[in-house]
């Protein structure tokens, strides 16, 4: 277990950054050759810089958009203001308050004064959600789910707003696929059942009160807050080994696979709202690979550096042996594209039109690698 004094400091380091990285998480990172660089491509304030298996926020630069957490492939950077969970639930919440309604707004809007507090769950800026957020509040009973912004174009975040376009798009396909008749919906008003005549009292007690309870228990939520996010969300503790130590090939030729809780949440949700009714579905979530076994070697580079064991060797085939086949799940797939980078021979292709069938199958898809051509005995 962390120390205190490690958790203490973990607090501290989040007061000061709205988003942390978990550095083992990085595609660029776990292998240099990695091409992904979709949390710079979004950042608006170049917060984020990654160079030779090292990536860093500068925190005194992030403008806590949340844009670079909902493009990540694999979690790599998590908002801890607030945690996914924590903003699920103030929507749910606020989704039974409004009869069904899961409303989130941006800070500037909220900023009006215009709405119940507990009737919304409220964000710096709608870039720090992704579909997964949406489609779970879909699958526990969200009739509504609205992105009340402010003027985006006047905003200090404008840039990111082509984010928060792909995200509801993104989120309207998985529901529309699994027959929901739910969307995500962006508007520039608060529903009426949020709007309350002069929030300020609200407002301004629910300021008061939360600052007279954080004084006296400022040390004790940090701690439990930070706990809960360094062993359970970040999948980080204080104890472990450093990041080489942590990176390395085990003797079973693989890397250290990542638990994925975004996409969990997502199949999970999908599979409670409903069967799907189309053959594919396009996503950014997931993925689905192809190998061309006539350009392939069986080098089984694809499957050492697959950061989810989406691409794996057949377990029952042993190191040693020359590989015979390799599994993909198209459920544990992000689309981050390792395997298309690592493989020097051209074989393997990506794709983000994936069929719901195969999303659902829990059996991996085999391919069986061409047998290589048989040594010639030196003696005939
Ligand atoms: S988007 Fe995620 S995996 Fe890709 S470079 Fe950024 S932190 Fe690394
Ligand atoms: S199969 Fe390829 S794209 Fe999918 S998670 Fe593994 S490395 Fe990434």
């Amino acid at each position: 277990m962390p120390s205190l004094n490690d958790i203490v400091a973990m607090a501290q380091a989040m007061e000061k950054s709205p988003v942390v990285v978990v550095e083992d998480r990085c595609l660029c990172v776990r292998n240099r050759n990695a091409s992904c660089r979709r949390c710079m491509g979004v950042c608006q304030v170049g917060a984020i810089a990654i160079a030779a298996n090292e990536i860093t926020l500068d925190a005194s630069a992030c403008m806590a958009c949340g844009a670079c957490t909902s493009v990540c492939p694999t979690e790599a950077l998590v908002s801890v203001a607030p945690l996914d969970a924590d903003l699920s639930r103030a929507a749910a919440q606020a989704a039974v308050a409004n009869g069904g309604a899961a409303v989130f707004s941006c800070a500037r809007m909220a900023a009006k004064h215009q709405a119940d507090p507990a009737r919304f769950a409220e964000v710096p800026c709608l870039a720090r959600i992704d579909e997964s957020i949406i489609v779970g509040l879909v699958a526990h009973g969200a009739d509504q789910v609205l992105l009340v912004d402010g003027d985006c174009a006047s905003c200090k975040y404008r840039s990111v707003q082509p984010c928060i376009e792909a995200t509801v798009a993104y989120a309207n396909e998985l529901l529309a696929v699994h027959g929901s008749s739910v969307r995500a919906v962006r508007t520039s008003a608060f529903p009426d059942s949020v709007l309350v005549e002069d929030a300020g009292d609200l407002y301004g007690s629910t300021r008061r009160g939360f600052l007279s309870e954080a004084a006296g228990a400022a040390r004790e939520t940090a701690v439990a807050a930070a706990r809960t996010t360094i062993e359970q969300e970040l999948g980080y503790s204080a104890e472990k080994l450093q990041i080489g130590e942590r990176l390395r090939v085990s003797a079973s030729g693989e890397m250290p696979r990542l638990h994925m809780p975004r996409h969990e949440v997502t199949i999970n949700a999908l599979d409670d709202i409903g069967l799907p009714c189309e053959e594919n579905v396009e996503t950014r979530l997931f993925g689905t690979v192809d190998i061309d076994t006539d350009r392939c070697n069986a080098c089984s580079m694809c499957a050492v550096f697959c950061p989810t064991g989406a691409l794996a060797r057949d377990p029952v085939e042993k190191m040693s042996e020359p590989l015979r086949y390799l599994e993909f799940s198209a459920s544990d797939c992000v689309q981050c594209g390792m395997c298309v980078d690592v493989c020097w021979k051209g074989a393997v292709s990506l794709s983000a039109t994936v069929p719901t069938a195969e999303l659902f199958d829990f059996e991996p898809r085999a391919f069986a690698m061409n047998t290589p051509p048989p040594r010639r005995s030196a003696f005939g």
